[in-house]
């Protein structure tokens, strides 16, 4: 039974690394969205912080009356996901030394994130608050949700070490999600130790143990 969207560990680090594995991409088995409708969007916006309470009420009530409006958030919504996925993969630098991303389609997906990242910063708005002014992205309920996302996207890609952004080990048993390594030394291996960690662990105490027991006469 897939966990809800309110359930789904954040471990990503930032909320578009948390946004990526949203998507569950599977080792062998089919791959499992936890975003299946808008209303686990706006679930999960609120959760990871993307937007406000009282915020999530407005989108729900412009989303409501323009079902398209709905739609299409979540289709921009998943276009991002999908985009930054390959080019993290691009980056992300595998054991062997080799990356697991194409550079072609992360260049084509950067176009892509460029021209989602644009329509919301058309969108955006000056404003004054007390400490100065800033760039108030997500002015219209319709679009916030998008709009906020696509300037995260931007935010990880311009501002993060993205050396840092790691992928929990697909061929060691990992689950393939993605994370920002905040550890000191940037010796972070696994999603969660406390989960893929220390199950490829177990499951590697019972292999061995199953190769050194004598067959069974
Ligand atoms: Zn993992």
């Amino acid at each position: 039974m897939p966990l809800d969207v309110s359930e789904l560990p954040l471990v990503g680090g930032h909320p578009v690394l948390d946004l990526v594995n949203t998507l569950e991409r599977g080792g062998g088995s089919s791959p499992h969205d936890h975003l299946s409708d808008s209303s686990d969007l706006l679930r999960w916006s609120v959760r990871v912080g993307v937007l406000s309470d009282g915020e999530a009420d407005q989108v729900d009530r412009a989303w409501h009356d323009e079902p398209a409006a709905a739609h299409a958030g979540l289709v921009a919504v998943r276009d991002i996901r999908e985009g930054l996925h390959l080019v993290m993969l691009s980056l992300i630098t595998d054991a062997d030394g080799g990356t697991a991303g194409d550079p072609v389609e992360a260049g084509a997906a950067l176009v892509a994130l460029h021209e989602r990242w644009a329509g919301a910063a058309a969108r955006a708005r000056l404003v004054l608050d007390p400490s100065g002014v800033r760039l108030a992205y997500g002015t219209v309920p319709a679009m916030v949700v998008p709009d906020r996302i696509a300037e995260a996207a931007l935010d990880l890609m311009l501002t993060a070490d993205l050396t840092r952004v790691h992928r929990c080990p697909v061929r060691e048993g990992g689950c393939g999600w993605l994370f920002l390594d905040q550890s000191r030394n940037g010796s972070r291996r696994w999603c969660r130790m406390a989960d893929c960690g220390n199950t490829v662990k177990a499951r590697r105490l019972t292999e061995r143990r199953r190769a050194g027991r004598p067959p069974r006469s």
